[in-house]
């Protein structure tokens, strides 16, 4: 597993190495990682939520094994922009890093505000740089360059290595005229392509998506005009993170008579990084949740949280009546203005199927102009690729099927040097030429209360068995000669609906008979007594039962 220092301790090499460990076949947990010289530069840490696979855990980040067991000399880690896939692990895996964080005001923020809650703020070395600047991670050159995104404050990163210049686009998407938030700098990225870039890493999530991704100005119409006219209360559930679309609201909201109200955590943690950052000004007034029973129903309209069915978010809370201050009632209009994240189809069916059995009116964005993605469509890959001119593109941010897209489309569009990555591949970036030169540990770790723990850990393992297949505890009492001292006793718990106590006494039994036969017994065997009685046990439940629950022994001696 040295592999990585055995590679890398020549430090007089001008070879750069890039590592993905998060995000690369898969969308979400972004973490990639740049080498130079010894030194190692993060960007991004980021979280994904839900898998299917895993019962009893919502958060994961990457496993940094290939980190820490390489003992890495991470130098820092800079955050691109503040969405959970790129943010929200720093306050997990920072404590395992310990390395200085860089990222811009807003993202700064909200980052700020997490470590805080986490009590990390004051031993994290958290530096908020300006946007647009440039400035040094140990051998690292930094430059940040404004791009558009769903979020304020997107950055893309040119990343100077000795003569080697390397562009991380980050997310993005071309957007010439945001109502507030980042303009691309094309200017700059233009001038960056003339210099000579060796590599681009860039984002693949809607590569198999023809045309643009539109602006964001270009959805204003279609909200209002379902807003407009409409003489019910109106709720467009939207992600809390899409600041220009809160302020898409504020200006509908003034432009049709209505209070705007905002409902939600996270919307209103979002308000108010936005307005501490100067984003949103003091004339913008967003209505506080207990404040909005007092507005008639044709002067309501409010932005909310929960559009992807989250059980917690606003929309299920209100639409399950456990909210505090709102209800649903006939009449009311709900307007997603989200897109359905991939593996969040069931959650929010459920939601929507809620929703209409109380009379509410459900717009959903298939039907109308009232959503745009904050990711490039393939036309704007496309003059990304004109004006970077890199030598290597890697495709990240996607999963296989993304990757695989993007990767056929730069190929046809002039890119002579493509490299197919997914997590855990160490890339030497040499010559114009992209190599993988090992596959490193890999994987999802899961949140459990204060811990961290592998996805394929047998943690989970048993977990999932309990869930499906219940539990049997059984207590021996054991002479420290080896005699039982009393049947043993055992308890089911969830393996089959109702058990006999007749059927309890036979395997009591049963048990009672084979333990006769673990000879010579010696309290030094119990290794192999615990072994051979969990054989029996299991044998003996399946028979019976046909199935296989996790078996608890409680061994003792007296
Ligand atoms: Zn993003
Ligand atoms: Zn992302």
């Amino acid at each position: 597993m040295k592999v990585i220092n055995s590679l890398f301790k020549d430090k007089n090499s001008d070879h750069a190495y890039f590592l993905p460990l998060g995000g690369s076949g898969e969308i979400g947990m972004n973490l990639n990682l740049y080498g130079y010289k010894d030194n190692w530069l993060i960007v991004d840490c980021g979280v994904s939520f839900k898998d299917s696979k895993v019962i009893g855990a919502d958060v994961f980040m990457p496993n940094i094994d290939a980190i820490i067991e390489n003992n890495l000399n991470v130098c820092g880690m800079f955050i691109t922009h503040a969405h959970e896939d790129h943010i929200g692990g720093v306050h997990h895996l920072w404590p395992h890093i310990r390395c200085p964080i860089y990222t811009t005001p807003f993202s700064g923020y909200l980052l700020k505000q997490r470590l805080i809650d986490y009590g990390l703020l004051e031993k994290a070395n958290l530096n908020i740089v300006n946007k647009e600047s440039k400035f040094e991670i140990g051998p690292f050159k930094l430059e940040l360059i404004n791009i558009s995104h769903s979020i304020l404050e997107a950055n893309s990163l040119l990343i100077t290595l000795g003569k080697k210049k390397i562009f991380h686009t980050g997310d993005w998407k071309i957007d010439n005229d945001p109502a507030i938030g980042n303009k691309p700098n094309s200017k700059r990225l233009k001038e960056i392509g003339k210099s000579g870039v060796s590599a681009m890493i860039c984002d693949s999530t809607n590569a198999n998506v023809k045309g643009f991704s539109g602006s964001e100005k270009s959805i204003e119409k279609g909200i209002y005009n379902l807003i407009k006219g409409y003489k019910g209360r109106v709720f467009v559930a939207m992600f809390a993170s899409n600041v220009e679309r809160i302020l898409t609201l504020s200006n509908i909201a003034k432009k049709t008579n209505r209070q705007l109200g905002a409902i939600g955590r996270s919307m209103w943690r979002m308000i108010k990084a936005s307005k501490s950052v100067g984003y949103l000004k003091e004339k913008h007034i967003f209505h506080e949740e207990r404040n909005l029973k007092n507005f008639s129903d044709h002067s309501f309209l409010a932005i909310c949280t929960g559009s992807q069915g989250e059980p917690l978010g606003a929309l299920n809370r209100i639409a399950d009546e456990t909210h505090p201050h709102i209800r649903f009632k006939k009449g009311d209009r709900i307007v997603f203005s989200s897109r359905m994240i991939p593996g969040n189809e069931v959650s929010i069916n459920n939601l929507i199927n809620k929703l209409v059995y109380k009379g509410v009116d459900v717009v959903f964005p298939k039907a109308k102009n009232i959503h745009v993605s904050g990711h490039p469509g393939q036309e704007e890959l496309k003059m990304m690729y004109s004006w970077i001119n890199p030598s290597i593109l890697i495709p990240v941010h996607g999963e296989a099927i993304h990757i695989k897209a993007h990767a056929e489309l730069a190929k046809k569009n002039g890119i002579k040097e493509v490299l197919k990555t997914k997590n855990g591949q160490l890339i030497r970036l040499c010559n114009n030429k992209a190599d993988i030169i090992a596959e490193l540990p890999t994987g999802k770790m899961a949140v459990n209360g204060d811990e961290l723990i592998s996805t394929e850990s047998n943690f989970f393992k048993e977990r999932k068995k309990m869930l499906f297949n219940g539990v049997v505890t059984i207590n021996f009492v054991f002479s420290d000669v080896g005699d039982l001292q009393e049947l043993p006793r055992i308890k089911f718990l969830s393996v089959v609906n109702s058990v006999e106590q007749e059927q309890l006494i036979e395997l009591s039994e049963y048990l009672n008979d084979e333990i006769k036969s673990f000879i010579p017994f010696n309290v030094s065997k119990e290794k192999q007594l615990r072994d051979y009685l969990n054989k029996k046990v299991k044998k003996f439940i399946i028979n019976k039962f046909d199935k296989s629950p996790s078996i608890i022994l409680d061994i003792i001696y007296i």
